[in-house]
Parts: structure tokens; C-alpha cells; sequence
């Protein structure tokens, strides 16, 4: 073995730092940083007053739950909600299917896994017989039509110049940003070749905000970098599609449960442990994850053996469930407390809550031609000479007319070739100028600048 166990003891000194902050906790055999969610949910604290302290989320969520009960203890209405994923797949140029760059059958066996998992799916590896266990009844789709109202797999491909990030803080800031699909109807997830002391990272979520006391304008500075962020060697499931590219580490996590995991994070859950070593339980907790049938644990594991670190609370520890840092086959787990903290956001958290309604599963309709406008550009802009008409699917517009800023046309003109799509504004004078681009009963008018 490459790795033994001192060269991964408890001294601090030894971890590695994420977000730079000195993880919590590797696995003692390989040095594997299971997560990185709550250390990232402390930068992000200290980088912006805007997002809620642990406390403020979950006073807010407690307050919420409550309400929701009283609201269902008539009628207990079971729904399924379907969310619309975007997998954006980052990588530095290597062919489709290599490396970082993914195959799609690893991308759709991801959505499979987390299917069976949230939906507690009998006859696979997300099933289990327990009382406690839930169907979250949440399903998870590749999206179908992007932003701009385009035909989409769901999968993203972004090719940067980069294929590993030595500095995960600048992956964060500016990575995610540049690429995200509106988080208000995609979920986002990223896939990408961790590097430098992140190297040892499976993956990383951002928690839900709370809507703030002021609604939804207290909230600011998240957008960007909302969604999942996982390790590209621990995407999808090896069970599902063996072709893909897996990492061979010992503790098996090549299953899917990455994914799983820190999705729970990304709809609001802790870990079991409630990252402290309290065994305190009480009515509404079992200190810290904020469910009392997840029992006391005082400690994170590794491994699928029994545990019972709290013996002074009821139950041994669950090292089943998803929030724990067990390897992939043995988590099959969330409870029926979790399910009501994941709903309850659902229901109320922003951009969770707009989810829901999301209409991105669905192919776009309309008309091929109103979506291909749709996708229009226009660049360089400002201009200074020649200004070319981006067309991203290749379908040519029939004609253009520009306008200058009082409504005037400036020029006009059909669309018969490629060549057709760069026009010569050197003459123009400078100022604001607006282009209506026609395609049969379709037109796109945008604005530009020429200096
Ligand atoms: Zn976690």
C-alpha cells in the first residue's frame, strides 16, 4: 500500500486544507477527503455577509417544519418532485470519454443512482427495509432545454485550459459563475479533477439559504456558485456503466454516492454526527443533524462495521445512511426526519423552491426555428468595424435590419450565407444601435454598441 495509516493520524498538522480551512477528517487508509461541505459552508460565511450562519438557517428551518406539520397533520399529501440537473463536465481538451471528459453513460448513470437513492428503489443498491427509511420521493432529470431555450442532453462540456485546479477557492469563484445554468431551474453540478491540497476531495455542496427575514432581496452573492461539486473519478456508478472513468481506490466509492451525499447537502442536510462529538439527543435532534432517528454518533466512519460511538444514546450508530462518510456499498439510507428537513426546503428554500415548478425536463417546444434564434449572439460588442451574428446551431436566418437608437434603419439585408453574418459598421457613427435578426415568423432584435 501506497498510503498506511500514519501517514493519515489525527494530527492536524498532517491534513490537508480545503477552502482553507484544515479538514476535519481523511480517511485513515487513502487520504480521501470524503467532503468538503461544511468547510465550505464556513468560507462562504466569512466571504459574504449575506449567506445565513448555521444557526439563522436553522432557526429558520425548525420554524418551517413546524408550520408544515400543522399544515399536513390533516391531510399527509405525497408528491413527487422532479428536479431538472445540469452536469457540467470540465475539462482541457481530452476527446469525449477520456480523462476528466467524461461519457455520457457516466453522467446518466449518476441520475440512475440518485434515482434509486432518493426514491429508495427496490431491487437496487438504494433500497433497505427499515421503519425509518424514506422515499424522499425526489427524482432527478437530465435537463432537456438549456437556458436558451435549446435542445440539451444535460451535459454541459467546458473546456478550460486547465484540467486540474490547485486552487479550489478559484474554481469556486470563477468556474462556477462563468458556467452555471440559472439556478432557479437547474440544479447545477459540476465535474472536474481536483488538484493541490484538494486532490484527496471526492466532492462539495453549497447548503440552502433561508428566505431572511427581508424575503428573498436579503439574499445575495450565492447564485453563482449554487449546486455540486464532485471529483470526476467519483461520478457515476461502475454497477451501472463499467466503461466509465473510475478511480481504483480501496474504499470502493465508485457507486454513486458522492453524488448522493452531497445532493442531501445541497437540499439541506447535515451529517449524522452533526460534525461535533455531542451525544445530547432530545425531541427534535439527536444534536446537530436536527433528526432524532438518525441515532447519536459522536464521529464520522470509514468503514461498514458496527459502531455505536454515543453508547449512552439509543441505537448504534448509522453508518448506512447517506450522510455518514461510509464507502459507497454500504449507505442505503435517509430517514423520514431527513425526508421532512429535504421537502421542507423544497418547499421554501429560494432557488430549491423554483425548482420545483421548473419546466427544463421538458424538450423544447415551439418550433426548432423560435429556439435557434433564441440561442443568438452578437460580437465583438461594442464594435468597432465588423460585427458578426452568431448563429450557435448553424441555422441560417432568412434576413437582419439595424436600427440606430431613435428607430431609424440603418441598413438592412438578406441572409444567404455564412458570409452574410459579418456586416461592416465601420461607417456607422458611434452610439447605441439595435439588430433584428428574422427567421420565417421569428425575429430576435439585440442591442450593441459601436465606438
Ligand atoms: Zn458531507
Amino acid at each position: 500500500m501506497l498510503f498506511s495509516a500514519t501517514c493519515f493520524t489525527s494530527n492536524a498538522q498532517e491534513l490537508p486544507k480545503v477552502f482553507g480551512r484544515t479538514v476535519k477528517s481523511v480517511n485513515p487508509e487513502n487520504g480521501q477527503i470524503r467532503c468538503a461541505s461544511a468547510e465550505y459552508e464556513e468560507y462562504q460565511q466569512e466571504h459574504n455577509s449575506k449567506k445565513d450562519t448555521r444557526a439563522q438557517f436553522e432557526n429558520w428551518l425548525a420554524k418551517k417544519i413546524q408550520e408544515r406539520k400543522a399544515q399536513r397533520s390533516t391531510a399527509n399529501v405525497a408528491e413527487v418532485i422532479t428536479i431538472p440537473v445540469v452536469v457540467h463536465v470540465i475539462h482541457n481538451g481530452d476527446a469525449l470519454g477520456v480523462n476528466e471528459n467524461i461519457p455520457d453513460g457516466q453522467v446518466q448513470s449518476q441520475i440512475e443512482v440518485l434515482n434509486q437513492d432518493y426514491r429508495r428503489m427496490a431491487g437496487t443498491n438504494g433500497y433497505n427495509s427499515l421503519a425509518v427509511g424514506a422515499d424522499v420521493e425526489i427524482e432527478f432529470c437530465l435537463a432537456q432545454t438549456d437556458p436558451d431555450g435549446n435542445l440539451t442532453n444535460g451535459i454541459d462540456r467546458i473546456r478550460r485550459t486547465s484540467a486540474t485546479y490547485n486552487s479550489i477557492e478559484i474554481f469556486d469563484s470563477s468556474v462556477k459563475p462563468a458556467t452555471s445554468w440559472d439556478p432557479e431551474q437547474y440544479m447545477n453540478i459540476w465535474t472536474c479533477s481536483f488538484g493541490g491540497s484538494s486532490s484527496g476531495l471526492l466532492g462539495y455542496a453549497q447548503f440552502p439559504d433561508s428566505s431572511g427575514l427581508g424575503g428573498l432581496d436579503e439574499i445575495g452573492g450565492n447564485e453563482g456558485t449554487d449546486g455540486v461539486v464532485i471529483g470526476y473519478q467519483y461520478f457515476g456508478s461502475e454497477d451501472i456503466f463499467p466503461e466509465g472513468n473510475y478511480g481504483s481506490d480501496s474504499n470502493q466509492n465508485r457507486y454513486g454516492r458522492t453524488a448522493t451525499h452531497e445532493v442531501g447537502h445541497f437540499l439541506g442536510l447535515r451529517h449524522i454526527w452533526g460534525d461535533n462529538d455531542d451525544c445530547r439527543v432530545n425531541t427534535t435532534d439527536s444534536f446537530k443533524d436536527y433528526c432524532p432517528d438518525t441515532p447519536a454518533a459522536s464521529e464520522e466512519h470509514y468503514n461498514c462495521q458496527t459502531y455505536n460511538s454515543c453508547p449512552t444514546a439509543p441505537g448504534n450508530d448509522m453508518k448506512e445512511n447517506y450522510m455518514d462518510y461510509t464507502n459507497d456499498l454500504c449507505l442505503n439510507i435517509f430517514t423520514q426526519n431527513q425526508k421532512t428537513r429535504i421537502r421542507t426546503v423544497m418547499e421554501n428554500s429560494p432557488r430549491r423552491a423554483s425548482l420545483v415548478t421548473s419546466t427544463a425536463c421538458q424538450a423544447p417546444t415551439g418550433g426548432v426555428n423560435k429556439y435557434k434564434l433564441q440561442g443568438l449572439k452578437v460580437f465583438p460588442n461594442p464594435a468597432q468595424g465588423e460585427l458578426t451574428i452568431d448563429i450557435p446551431n448553424g441555422d441560417l436566418p432568412d434576413s437582419y435590419t439595424i436600427y440606430n437608437s431613435v428607430g431609424q434603419t440603418v441598413s438592412t439585408a438578406k441572409i444567404n450565407s455564412n458570409a452574410n453574418l459579418t456586416i461592416n459598421t465601420g461607417n456607422y457613427s458611434n452610439g447605441v444601435y439595435f439588430i433584428k435578426v428574422n427567421k420565417g415568423s421569428e425575429s430576435k432584435t439585440l442591442k450593441f454598441i459601436k465606438n
